[in-house]
């Protein structure tokens, strides 16, 4: 999608410090981390949201939350915890209209911050 942050940043067009990637998942950190870890996990796929997932989309979302879990363990929060978060629209704290899980993690958190 051309105005999409997130698919510019798929195509190269905007540098990322990126954490894994394959022909369907690309993970980058987080440009502001809110946790010694927070890494962003996106389905090349332009998909707006949870929000406007279909049937069609269940492959891509399996593998967005093993790509999750396997980048859990290489950061080192496995046996810790961490957090998966998804934003959805406005009122969510969605800022970039592109689906992402937030995995976040490295230190004790709580519902507020
Ligand atoms: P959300 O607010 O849930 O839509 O999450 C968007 C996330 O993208 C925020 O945590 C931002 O810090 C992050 N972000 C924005 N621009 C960039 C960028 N160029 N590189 C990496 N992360 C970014
Ligand atoms: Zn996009």
């Amino acid at each position: 999608m051309d105005d999409c942050l997130f698919c510019k940043i798929i195509a190269g067009e905007i540098p990322s410090q990126k954490a894994y990637e394959d022909e369907e998942i690309l993970a980058f950190h987080d440009i502001n981390p809110q946790a010694p870890v927070h890494v962003l996990i996106i389905p090349k796929q332009h998909i707006r949201s949870a929000d406007a997932l279909t049937e069609a989309d269940d492959a891509t979302l399996c593998r967005l939350f093993a790509a999750a879990r396997r980048l859990a363990g290489e950061l080192g929060l496995s046996g810790k915890g961490y957090r998966l978060i998804t934003n959805v629209g406005a009122d969510g704290g969605q800022s970039v209209p592109h689906l992402h899980l937030h995995l976040i993690g490295g230190r004790p958190l709580r519902w507020d911050n």
